[in-house]
């Protein structure tokens, strides 16, 4: 365990009375990369403009690097903002916007050169400093923002849905370029999006929030393979919910009846005989078949739909009370299999994943 840099303790913001960040436990590591992840509105912004100093915790402390900052003004703690709209100075060049926080803090001459020169190296742009803003790319732009934001080495650097303004290739490019940079400078990011595929790809670890509050705090691989709650399922990628009775436990395992069919799920959740359940299962753990594969969950249903999407065919099954499931399927013989009403639905037990309600 690494040190704490950032420490959310049960720190509570209203508005207009309600509490848009609802007592928010959170223990930041130096040199992680953590992203905050949710819908529009659920606290995300609030959040970090609160570790910034742009507004005060209506209760509840934060402390960076050990120390308690609730009462410090922005300009001094050791965080610096970088926003979706760059807001750089349209008149200035590119070296004069990124040297800006070095001259206010009367640093000397040769020393803004080299570390301006290095800031802009390290976001590949040391060939850009005579240019203005307006005559780079909206990529470029934002490097410059990210430039601006690092030379002044900030012990915490926050990012308010950075890419939001790029195309989907810049974005997906400078997804990589971020992370590649954070690791090398091994300052702690604190990183929002409401874009769940951005937050796998670059993230530690990912804190989702929901109106105000933590759902699940986890490595991406854990928000991903074991959502806790139907809201990190449902949000997270696609998934099929599936709601039913347990009918009966054996050892690790649980008998759950779904579309009166007995499906088997793995008891982590320690569930108990006739309790309602709700699991969660990806498409792509879900394959289709025309008899019942053994040692899997079958149901039969009837063929609804296929749609291409390039890397998969989403294959939508109506199961026998009227919900459908959605299977990623690859494999070549889909048109065979589609062909005839009848298919079944099949995945591993283990696949099935107990959702807290
Ligand atoms: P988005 O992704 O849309 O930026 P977010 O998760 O960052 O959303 P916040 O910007 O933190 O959400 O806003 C949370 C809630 O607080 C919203 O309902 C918003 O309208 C409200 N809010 C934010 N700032 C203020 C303010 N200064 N006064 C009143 N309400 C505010």
């Amino acid at each position: 365990m690494g040190v704490q840099m950032v420490q959310l303790e049960n720190v509570t913001k209203e508005f207009d009375d309600t509490n848009v960040v609802d007592n928010l436990n959170l223990d930041i590591r130096a040199g992680e990369f953590l992203t905050l992840l949710g819908p529009s509105g659920c606290g995300k912004t609030t959040t970090l403009r609160m570790i910034a100093g742009f507004e005060k915790p209506t209760t509840g402390k934060i402390l960076l690097n050990g120390k308690q900052v609730d009462e410090m003004e922005p300009y001094k703690r050791e965080v610096n903002t970088v926003f979706q709209s760059y807001s750089l100075f349209p008149h200035m060049s590119v070296f004069d916007n990124v040297a800006f926080g070095l001259k206010m803090k009367k640093v000397g001459k040769e020393e803004i050169k080299e570390r301006v020169t290095k800031a802009l190296k390290l976001v590949q742009l040391e060939e850009y400093g005579n240019r203005k803003p307006k005559q780079l790319s909206g990529g470029q732009q934002q490097r410059i923002a990210i430039a601006r934001a690092i030379v002044n080495n900030p012990k915490v650097l926050l990012l308010d849905e950075p890419l939001g303004a790029l195309d989907l290739k810049l974005r997906k490019q400078m997804q990589l370029e971020l992370k590649h940079l954070q690791q090398t400078l091994n300052i702690t990011f604190i990183y929002v999006t409401h874009d769940q595929e951005e937050a796998l790809t670059m993230s530690d670890r990912i804190v989702v929030m929901n109106k105000g509050k933590i759902e699940q705090i986890g490595l991406p691989y854990e928000i991903y393979e074991r959502p806790q709650t139907r809201f990190v399922a449902d949000f997270i990628g696609q998934t099929n919910i599936i709601e039913g009775t347990v009918r009966g436990i054996n050892g690790e395992m649980a008998e759950m009846e779904y579309a009166n069919k007995p499906i088997t799920i793995p008891n982590t959740a320690h569930v108990t005989k006739d309790e309602e359940v709700i699991i969660s299962v990806r498409p792509e753990k879900l394959k289709i078949s025309s008899t019942p594969i053994e040692g899997l969950n079958n149901v039969k249903g009837t063929f609804k739909e296929k749609i291409y999407v390039g890397s998969v065919t989403k294959i939508v099954v109506t199961m026998p009370n009227g919900e459908d499931l959605t299977v990623n399927e690859s494999h070549d013989n889909i048109d065979e299999l589609t062909n005839t009403n009848d298919i079944y639905v099949s995945w591993s037990p283990n696949n099935s994943v107990v959702l807290k309600k």
